[in-house]
């Protein structure tokens, strides 16, 4: 991969590639932009197959959390950073405390919080290690209750668009990956009275949301071509290709995993099939959100809720945008944020 070409095409600001052998730590720190403030974003912990896959995720993970934070209200830039390897077996306090250490380098310039293999107590040690953290046990904690609500009234406004009511109830959802986000949001689900299909890779999660919510397992494959009124990603990005998106059989996708689609084609092409995408990371903010406010340094859970509450009139602008644009919500959401993010800096 060449690194400045990558960089250049979405315009980050800079990457740090950090290592310490003595505890196994590998990882990649990339600030997309702090043009509206310090850079914010998730560490996440993954055993990639190679370290070019880990740099293209952790570029396109931290383009997407500057437009996350401009389009969720935030005065704060997007970074992201991606740890390399098993997490099982590298964790450990003097891993947490090495990386931390890199953090701390960057004086606050970035912020970083849980993601995909991280959690509360990793981020609570690095935390002795230094403060440019946020999602901590004692001040926001876990980010997921956040983001499952957000994810939830993000849905209900496509609902309201596509279907010409915001009731879920009897609406049939497909939810990949039963995690800490998407355990939560067929929850809320079920609670409104929609109807699950279910998979993940781990058979004890779908085992529980069968025994909880009375959802249907089905396979790897059928997840996103079964028959089904919402499709909701809460697993990993790039499930949805140009390629697949033809054999999807819902009307809707809205979920919280990052990226959802593989790139532009694939917009077009549900765009074409007259399937509705909400874009993830309009409806995927209430973690950081959350999070944000820690950073701010005023943590108000109130505060927090409702700001988390208003993805649901923000979905419904970006919904607007593109209509009376022509242009996909993909491409609404970016322009919505990067107008934030031009007049944030003319206000500076
Ligand atoms: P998690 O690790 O708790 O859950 C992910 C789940 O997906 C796990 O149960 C895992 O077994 C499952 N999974 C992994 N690969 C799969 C596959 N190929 N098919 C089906 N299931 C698979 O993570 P999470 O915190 O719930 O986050 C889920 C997604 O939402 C991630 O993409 C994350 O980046 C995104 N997200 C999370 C938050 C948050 O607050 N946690 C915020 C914004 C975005």
């Amino acid at each position: 991969m060449k690194i400045f070409k990558e960089m250049n095409k979405y315009g980050h600001e800079q990457i740090i590639f950090a290592q310490d052998e003595e505890v196994g730590l590998k990882a990649i720190i990339a600030v997309h932009s702090t043009k509206l403030g310090s850079a914010l974003g998730g560490t996440r912990f993954w055993n990639y197959a190679s370290e070019e896959e880990a740099l293209f995720d952790v570029l396109r993970l931290s383009r997407g959390m500057t437009l996350k934070n401009a389009a969720a209200g935030l005065r704060l830039g997007g970074g992201k950073a991606v740890i390399i390897g098993e997490p099982h077996k590298l964790k450990s306090r003097d891993f947490f405390h090495s990386y931390a250490k890199f953090i701390d380098s960057l004086n606050g310039k970035f912020h970083t919080a849980e993601d995909v293999n991280t959690n509360t107590n990793d981020i609570a040690m690095m935390k002795e290690v230094t403060r440019f953290v946020a999602g901590t046990p004692e001040v926001s904690g876990n980010p997921s209750p956040f983001t499952a609500r957000g994810v939830y009234l993000g849905m209900k406004a496509g609902a309201k668009e596509k279907f010409d009511s915001d009731s879920l109830k009897d609406k049939v959802v497909a939810v990949q990956g039963i995690g800490s986000v998407g355990y939560l949001l067929c929850q809320h689900l079920h609670s409104e009275g929609a109807k699950l299909k279910v998979y993940d890779i781990n058979n004890i999660a779908v085992e529980k949301a069968v025994k909880e919510f009375g959802a249907e397992a089905v396979s790897a494959e059928e997840i996103l071509t079964t028959d089904c009124d919402i499709f909701a990603p809460c697993a990993l990005g790039g499930v949805i290709t140009a390629e697949n998106a033809s054999q999807l059989k819902c009307k809707l996708v809205a979920g919280a995993a990052n990226n959802v689609l593989m790139d532009a084609n694939a917009a077009d092409m549900l765009e074409k099939t007259d399937i509705l995408y909400l874009p993830d990371y309009i409806i995927n903010s209430g973690g950081v959100i959350n999070c944000g406010m820690e950073v701010d340094g005023h943590y108000d859970v109130d505060i927090v809720n409702a700001k988390v509450d208003k993805i649901y009139d923000t979905t419904l602008k970006i919904l607007s945008i593109a209509k009376e644009r022509k242009i996909s919500t993909y491409q609404a959401a970016d322009e919505y944020a990067e107008n934030i993010i031009s007049e944030g800096m003319d206000n500076k």
